[in-house]
């Protein structure tokens, strides 16, 4: 594969940066590179300089190494890692057609085409009625003319380009407008398909046409290329929104879904969705209004949409016989970016959250306007949604929501009164140790006692499980050393799991798990407020 792609003009592109292929392939002596979705590690000490540099380059220009994506070639295997039941469960080829909407702005060559070819290689042709390619006005001088003629070798590939940039809702829109087939996919530009990853998504849709499916996520490493598989069977992750931003977080099947499910093939409920990759019915998705076209170039779309589904009568669900790896890039962090996606974030808010609203940020527009939303809210009357209280009760009765503990709000030191706890500190692996830290009330300050005994801070829970440290590591719903008890003594409070307490050692200036003493030690007493007014009992 890799030879014919090296002779074909078009396939290699001549993009500055690009590596010299033929000999960083001769130098490294590179044999295969990213077969069966394997990663490439260079030695860049061993390029020549110029190659070096490039390989450097890639990085600042692109938040990931187009460089290493470039010597891996367009078509690549992926193994087939569908669980046993999937294969005599999706023989049924008789399926509506799809039509994949694919966006970008200024993606690498080889990573938007290896995503289209992935597509290509891995599903029936009968059931892609056409890949619609819509070019948020990338600047990339490769991805104008060199692209619309690779493109024309493709009967069923078509080209939009937006004139300025729409960011990616919009752009979104711009090719479902254009599309045709019954069911539309939306996609990132940086996808691998594993085989059979369409045909579960669309049964699913052709059984229910109000049901949004999402695959299996796994990801591909944005500096090796690498295909790293995520969990599958009780380990697959499920998203659920967050509060205050809104964004979403990766949690673990409930009990019940668990065990309400008869095969480990059944699709998964799932309370929110990602963004990058999901399939839709075109009935459904017009009929619930796409997305707001208010939305600025990033973020709230997706919550956007798995609010309105469930409240307006459709579901989100997870399939798990299909298969999809998303690379997953750093984003360079700017105030710009930050600001709009509250602005984006406070009109979902405010169209679908009711009282709710007051647990997101910017929700009044004290940060930034959020602009005219009347349309939005006329959509949600004419289609007689639920109220936000049916999320609540029906979708995801777990759903955390800071500020509404039986506890909340900054927890402080009886003995070092002027310090609280704080969740800012060191990232290890899978946790963070949290601190002591000068009280400022903000953020990693603000705490929450839920109602199923968790101690929690902007998504995360205080865990007891790392011997003598205090962290904090994703919520897991399952209690264990998560489960804390909060314990009146002498007017003050133990923080107490499992026998042990947190306590600040005795110089004073760290914290540290140790059997609770019950008694008068004072390092282990800390003052925390009860809410005086739960929003939902
Ligand atoms: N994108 C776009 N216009 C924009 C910003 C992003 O078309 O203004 C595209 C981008 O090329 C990508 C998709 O939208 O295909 C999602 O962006 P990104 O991958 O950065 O988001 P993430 O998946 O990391 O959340
Ligand atoms: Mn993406």
């Amino acid at each position: 594969m890799l030879t014919r792609e090296l002779s074909d003009p078009l396939a290699r592109l001549h993009h500055p940066d690009d590596p010299n292929v033929k000999l960083v392939f001769a130098q490294m002596d590179l044999m295969d590179p990213g077969v069966n979705g394997t990663g490439l590690i260079l030695n860049v000490t061993k390029l020549p300089k110029d190659e070096a540099k490039k390989f450097q380059r890639s990085f600042e220009q692109m938040e990931y190494s187009s460089y290493i994506s470039s010597l891996i070639p367009l078509h690549r295997s992926l193994p087939d890692i569908r669980l046993k039941g999937c294969h005599s469960l999706y023989t049924d080829l008789n399926l509506p057609e799809t039509s994949v909407v694919i966006i970008f702005h200024n993606e690498h060559w080889s990573v938007l085409l290896r995503t289209i070819h992935s597509i290509m290689d891995n599903t029936p042709p009968h059931l892609i009625k056409e890949i619609i390619l819509v070019d948020d006005a990338s600047t990339d001088k490769v991805l104008k003319e060199p692209l619309e003629e690779y493109v024309s070798r493709f009967s069923k590939m078509q080209l939009l380009r937006a004139e300025s940039r729409q960011g990616l809702i919009r752009a979104r829109m711009v090719g479902f407008e254009q599309s045709t087939a019954p069911v539309a996919v939306f996609m990132d530009a940086h996808w691998e398909c594993f085989p059979g990853w369409l045909e579960p998504m669309v049964t699913r849709i052709a059984q229910n046409q109000s049901i949004i499916t999402t695959p299996n996520l796994h990801g591909v490493n944005s500096e090796s290329f690498q295909i790293i598989r995520w969990g599958q069977r009780k380990s697959l992750g499920i998203p659920v929104l967050t509060f205050p931003n809104l964004f979403f977080t990766w949690s673990v099947m409930s009990e019940v879904e668990w065990k309400t499910r008869k095969r480990e093939t059944d699709p998964v409920r799932s309370p929110a969705m990602v963004g990058c990759v999901f399939a839709v019915s075109r009935n459904w998705f017009k009929k619930i209004g796409m997305f707001d076209p208010g939305l600025e170039i990033w973020g709230g779309e997706n919550t956007e949409l798995s609010v309105k589904t469930w409240l307006c009568g459709g579901g989100l669900e997870i399939i798990p016989c299909s298969n999809v790896a998303h690379m997953y890039h750093p984003h360079r962090p700017s105030k710009e970016s930050d600001i709009r996606y509250k602005r984006n974030i406070a009109r979902v808010s405010n169209v679908w959250l009711d009282k709710y609203k007051y647990f997101t940020d910017n929700y009044d527009g004290s940060i930034v306007d959020y602009g005219d939303i009347s349309d939005r809210i006329a959509l949600r009357d004419s289609l007689q949604c639920h109220q936000f209280e049916f999320y609540l009760t029906h979708v995801y009765p777990d759903q955390f929501i800071p500020g509404n503990g039986i506890y909340t709000g900054p927890i402080r030191n009886v003995v070092v009164s002027s310090h609280c706890l704080d969740s800012g500190g060191k990232k290890n692996r899978d946790s963070v140790d949290i601190l002591l830290y000068s009280c400022h009330g903000q953020g990693n300050q603000l705490w929450d006692f839920t109602k199923h005994h968790e101690i929690r801070t902007g998504g995360q829970c205080l865990d007891s499980g790392y011997r003598r440290n205090v962290v904090m590591r994703n919520c897991n719903g399952q209690r264990g050393n998560q489960e804390w008890h909060v314990v009146s003594l002498d007017g003050h409070l133990l923080l107490q799991s499992h026998g042990y307490c947190i306590s600040v050692t005795k110089n004073k200036s760290a914290l540290v798990l140790e059997k609770c003493h019950n008694s008068r030690s004072l390092l282990q007493l800390w003052t925390w407020k009860k809410n005086t007014k739960p929003w939902i009992s």
